[in-house]
């Protein structure tokens, strides 16, 4: 498709999320296939884009640009970090840094956010299938870090 053509499409792509009405992060579509639970997956239309809501006091996870569809955690194989507020829950899922392990790594002097920067570079990291934002955790981490050092 010609990029400078000028648009027929007049459906619009809601990119916020039906629930909250906070804007969505686009997501790929592998992240879904990864980490939906096989009930949640059978549905998923694959030509249709999808987002994530990032909303901490949302329980969507995914919505699809028409709104027809909506995930939450329970369709999740694993916890998601923004909208589960448990210890046990993992901040950077490649390296399986959890807050748990993460506020015990600062106890004892440790640089979590150093450690997975060199993985990272290193080419280690699969933030688009283990992470359900479908993007890197480092913001994340380095946030988190920061929150409780604080207090
Ligand atoms: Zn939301």
């Amino acid at each position: 498709m010609d990029c400078c053509a000028p648009s027929n499409n007049t459906e619009e792509v809601r990119t916020n999320c039906p629930s909250c009405n906070n804007k969505g992060k686009s997501v790929e579509l592998i992240t879904l296939k990864s980490l939906l639970k096989a009930s949640a997956l059978e549905t998923i239309v694959p030509d249709t884009s999808y987002f994530f809501c990032p909303n901490p006091s949302c329980s969507t996870v995914y919505f699809s640009e028409t709104h027809l569809q909506i995930f939450t955690e329970d369709n999740m194989k694993v916890p998601v970090y923004q909208k589960n507020p448990n210890m046990d829950v993992p901040v950077c899922y490649c390296f399986d840094w959890t807050r748990e392990r993460l506020i015990q790594a600062a106890h004892d002097k440790q640089q979590p956010a150093d450690q997975i920067k060199a993985h990272i570079k290193a080419g280690r990291c699969g933030c688009e299938v283990n992470n359900p934002q479908g993007a890197c955790c480092l913001g994340n981490v380095t946030t988190f870090i920061r929150s409780f050092n604080k207090d």
